[in-house]
């Protein structure tokens, strides 16, 4: 896509180093088609059972699916059946069921820990002071591969705190790496803030709005 060729340029990162995860919670199957057809294969859903429908209705295509909403004990047999990666990993029992929960046919679920960047108590993810402990525990797990972080920052008034919270994160990054080499993902940066995401490191934008348009409300 354009504009991540663009961003990437205006960050001095280079050209294809930056993947982008459509973002594709409340648009139809129809519509993510129409973007598989132009060359997107990566979708991140937020909503089980919206999900699942979308996965079958596509599965004539190959696409690789994420899962990025919060996830609950009773829903990890289906998303550890349907998903390819689960990004929204933030304690080690969704962990432990994944990987218990993953079907034997199936390479290693990838994994990205959420984390808290700016420890807000409303928000999900494991706290930085946590994050070397979990990714511990989790890279023992059979059927997992641990594969990097997610961070969604509390909203920022401008670019400057965008650049801070996404460069910690950066930081915390490489300290996972160099314990955890096989670690080469972090997912930061959506449509408000994807161009500091990208300065800072980000190797995969999880974009909405800026690819679909407006949240969509289908008519029921
Ligand atoms: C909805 C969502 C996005 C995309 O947000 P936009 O602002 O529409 O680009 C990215 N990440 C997560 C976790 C989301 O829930």
């Amino acid at each position: 896509m354009n504009f991540i060729k663009s961003a990437e340029q205006r960050a001095n990162r280079p050209e294809g180093s930056v993947k982008l995860l459509a973002v594709s919670k409340t648009w139809p199957a129809s519509r993510l088609r129409e973007l598989a057809e132009a060359g997107q294969s990566r979708f991140g859903e937020n909503y089980l059972q919206e999900a699942l429908e979308k996965i079958a209705a596509l599965d004539d295509l190959i696409l690789e699916w994420h899962f990025i909403g919060p996830v609950q004990s009773n829903k990890t047999r289906e998303i550890a059946a349907h998903f390819d990666w689960v990004e929204s990993v933030d304690r080690l029992k969704i962990a432990q069921r994944l990987s218990s929960q993953r079907p034997a046919q199936k390479p290693a679920l990838n994994i990205c820990l959420q984390v808290n960047i700016d420890n807000e108590s409303s928000k999900a993810g494991v706290t930085p002071d946590n994050l070397m402990e979990l990714a511990a525990a989790v890279s023992q797990l059979d059927n997992l591969c641990l594969r990097g972080l997610m961070v969604i920052p509390a909203i920022a008034e401008t670019e400057e705190q965008q650049l801070d919270a996404f460069g910690r994160a950066q930081q915390l990054f490489y300290q996972l790496k160099s314990a955890h080499p096989e670690v080469d993902t972090l997912s930061m940066g959506m449509s408000a803030d994807m161009q500091a995401a990208i300065i800072q490191g980000s190797t995969m934008v999880r974009i909405g709005t800026a690819l679909f348009g407006d949240r969509h409300t289908p008519n029921k």
